[in-house]
């Protein structure tokens, strides 16, 4: 029986517990670098703050396998403390404003101060809640009541605000959370290391994590062409849409891993999907299509210098983009042996077949 791993679930935990908006990836990223150096490994940075790690002594010889996964979520940075104490926001990255009113808050001050807070919300009585939202018609209620007494905290201009979103486990095999879009991925990347660090294997594999990505994809850009791997694994939580009941929507929790044939960024490299199949039906596990109208670091990452090889294996989550998502934890499991195994399977001769099979096709 597939069943997420008690260290599986430990990652998360403390990965979905730690705030980081695009360009303030400070927490996750010395959670992280604390968890690569314990595997003794070189940990490097690109000048955006993408964080890598690899082996001290790597085989020249040997082609490079990059696994990454972003480590920003969606939120907000303080634009104006008001008068009344009151804080409104620049939003950052895509959230649905209309689910906004009431929702809880976290404010991290430039010194790491945290404060908790709520979004404002008009009454029922008084004629809320509004349907159209613009960002300008919501502030934030941090319990100050004077801009002097915010200023007096700590608080100004640019700082991060993210939505409260504890973790929780829920039913048998389902957890709640925010974020994880996408401390999936940077759990995974953790787990990776865990599971070859100790193996021999044929490439020289680097795992790290993104900056920026649900502003653009930045951090991919820097990253790639700072590492020029000869094959690029982007880790990523997609949106599930199986809230019908339908058994052929498009990402269903609990069905496996997303085969990520097209979004608005990449078409899959079809020779790195087919081995991503095999590896998953040799190991008899579950998978599913999946095709997003959003995309991923991959749509950076492909087009580095004269082009590099690219796959997305990504598991699909409820309610991303919000202080509630849900995974399920057998996806995790499912998505977490597929990919040891993957990464085995991968040596100079593989690489060269796919690459001649990506360039010319199949003979
Ligand atoms: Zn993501």
């Amino acid at each position: 029986m597939i069943k997420i791993d008690k260290k599986s679930v430990k990652y998360l935990k403390e990965l979905t517990s730690l705030d980081a908006i695009s360009g303030r990836e400070d927490e996750v990223r010395n959670y992280l670098k604390k968890a690569y150096l314990k595997h003794d490994l070189v940990v490097e940075y690109d000048e955006l703050g993408s964080i890598v790690a690899h082996k001290k002594e790597a085989d020249e010889s040997l082609p490079k396998v990059l696994v990454i996964g972003h480590m920003d979520e969606v939120g907000f940075i303080v634009k104006q403390i008001l008068p009344n104490g009151l804080i409104s926001v620049n939003v950052v990255g895509g959230i649905t404003l209309s689910r906004l009113p009431s929702s809880r808050l976290i404010l991290t001050t430039k010194n790491n101060k945290k404060y908790y807070g709520s979004v404002s919300a008009l009454a029922p009585h008084l004629g809320g809640p509004n349907k159209d939202i613009k960002s300008s018609d919501l502030t934030f209620d941090f319990g100050f009541s004077s801009e002097k007494e915010a200023i007096k905290a700590g608080v100004s201009v640019n700082d991060m605000i993210v939505e409260e979103g504890n973790f929780k486990k829920i039913g048998k095999n389902r957890y709640l959370a925010k974020a994880f879009d996408n401390r999936y991925g940077c759990a995974l990347g953790l787990d990776l290391l865990d599971a070859l660090n100790e193996e021999k294997l044929n490439v020289n594999l680097y795992v790290g994590a993104t900056v920026q990505e649900e502003v653009g994809c930045r951090g991919a850009i820097t990253l790639s062409h700072m590492i020029k791997p000869d094959i690029c694994i982007i880790l990523d939580c997609s949106p599930a849409n199986d809230y019908d009941g339908n058994k052929n929507s498009n990402g269903r929790l609990g069905d496996g891993v997303l085969i990520r044939y097209l979004d608005r960024g990449v078409i899959a490299n079809k020779a790195l999907l087919d081995l991503q199949i095999d590896t998953l039906n040799e190991l008899k596990l579950p998978y599913q299509y999946f095709q997003s109208a959003g995309t991923t670091d991959g749509s950076k990452v492909q087009l580095a210098y004269d082009g590099v090889l690219l796959l997305s294996h990504c598991l699909c989550a409820r309610n991303i983009h919000s202080p509630s998502s849900i995974i399920d934890g057998r996806d995790y499991e499912v998505a977490r042996i597929s990919l040891v195994n993957l990464i085995k399977k991968l040596d100079k001769e593989v690489i060269l077949r796919l690459r001649k099979e990506t360039v010319y096709g199949r003979d």
